[in-house]
């Protein structure tokens, strides 16, 4: 999915793969991060990261939980695969502290982290053995006793579902078959904690997302923590319990899936989530009812959105909204507020929704409409002109 930048009014653009985004978060009803007395099983403090001038990761301070299903998400080389190597051990901060199950193993090598396991991108098996044999590798080279071994294996193979398979080599698997070996891996070792740096990088579209449900199945039966790197938003709003958004090696917003898609805290994150119009302008009053009224840049228009904490007359905010929440119509609206007109400048038709993107007074804007049956034209096309409209409680003002 491709997501352009949303500035001033013009509107990110996405496929149609996007309406994904608005899957619940898997574990509903699962929230430690809010128990003040739950301890995380993860901690980084104040963690650094510099390769000699340049800072990889700058001070993160952040809990998991157990149980959770963690994903650090950001573009290429904001630093998340930095985090997961230090907690991996396969990096030292330069600065600040990691503590699993409230140990400090800052300085621990790998493998004295034996709580934690991590499964790379590019799998690692070996060519040479069997299924059955790669599951089991980690197991021998630990001295487990053969018996064991066996049980151990039979268990992640039948998890994995890779029972017809233990007998090929890898060379005689799928992608998405071998990406199960190496998670199978993984989990026969039974790790606390278990690391997964683009797991499904290799996988196609349809396979990854089936991957994707497969993950979480195996994340909940076996009730391990899974800490996954991910640059793929829609793979994070699927999966995870909680998200970190990371920019240049900070964490822009920790939250669920549900906050940072509807309560992003800055235009960064509201941009690199899903489809999202971006309205810029300055606070004209802030009203008895918890509402704020803004002028916006462009002439003559003015909105209204729930009150944020610290808001002042005249101060420069941005107004974020959701095409979805956007009521799009041949018809001018009786309210001025919150109401903008425009000419259709483009139609993308997906079968059950079309996005409409609308040339307006504030820049190109996108609204979303389900079209309720196959039977019925679009009432809207191209070079029309239209009204956009959306309740005051739909916007969320962003003040960075
Ligand atoms: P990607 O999705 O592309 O893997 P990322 O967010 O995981 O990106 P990192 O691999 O954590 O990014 O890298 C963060 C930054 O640190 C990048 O600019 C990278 O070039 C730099 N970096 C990572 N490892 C090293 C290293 N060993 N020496 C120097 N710079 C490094």
């Amino acid at each position: 999915m491709t997501v352009s930048s949303a500035i001033n009014g013009t509107a990110a653009t996405t496929g149609p793969s996007e309406r994904r985004l608005r899957t619940a978060a898997p574990q509903s009803g699962f929230a430690p991060w809010k128990d003040p007395a739950k301890q995380p099983i993860i901690r980084f403090e104040n963690v650094t990261k510099r390769f000699g001038d340049f800072v990889a990761v700058n001070n993160v301070t952040l809990d998991i939980y157990e149980r959770e299903f963690f994903a650090l998400l950001g573009p290429s080389g904001c630093g998340k695969t930095t985090l997961l190597r230090m907690l991996a051990g396969f990096e030292t901060p330069t600065e600040g502290r990691i503590l699993v199950e409230g140990k400090d193993v800052t300085g621990l090598a790998p493998y004295e982290r034996s709580n934690i396991n991590m499964m790379f991108q590019s799998y690692a098996l070996f060519p040479h053995m069997t299924v059955e044999r790669n599951i089991g590798f980690g197991l021998r080279q630990e001295g487990m006793p053969a018996d064991q071994i066996k049980q151990r294996v039979d268990e992640a193979i039948a998890l994995v579902e890779l029972g017809k398979f233990t007998h090929r080599k890898p060379h005689q698997l799928s992608g998405g078959q071998q990406q199960r070996v190496a998670l199978a891996r993984a989990i026969a070792k039974k790790p606390r904690i278990m690391l997964l740096d683009e797991p499904l990088g290799a996988l196609d579209k349809k396979l990854r997302n089936q991957a994707q449900f497969e993950l979480m199945r195996i994340q909940e039966q076996t009730g391990t923590t899974f800490v996954i790197v991910t640059h793929d938003q829609e793979e994070a709003m699927t999966v995870a319990s909680r998200i970190a958004v990371m920019n240049l090696g900070e964490l822009m917003q920790v939250s669920t899936p549900g906050e940072i898609y509807e309560a992003p805290n800055s235009r960064y994150v509201a941009q690199f989530i899903g489809e999202v119009n971006i309205l810029e302008g300055r606070v004209a009053a802030v009203n008895a009812d918890k509402t704020v009224d803004i002028e916006g840049a462009a002439p003559g228009t003015r909105f209204r959105a729930p009150n944020c904490d610290g808001l002042s007359a005249g101060q420069q905010v941005w107004l974020s909204i959701r095409p979805e929440k956007i009521k799009i119509s041949l018809e001018q609206p009786a309210s001025s507020i919150n109401t903008l007109t425009g000419r259709v400048d483009d139609v993308g038709y997906l079968g059950s929704i079309s996005h409409y993107h609308v040339h307006t007074q504030t820049g190109r804007l996108t609204a979303l409409r389900a079209n309720a049956s196959h039977s019925v034209e679009r009432p809207i096309s191209w070079d029309d002109t239209v009204w956009m409209e959306w309740p005051a409680d739909a916007g969320v003002i962003l003040k960075a």
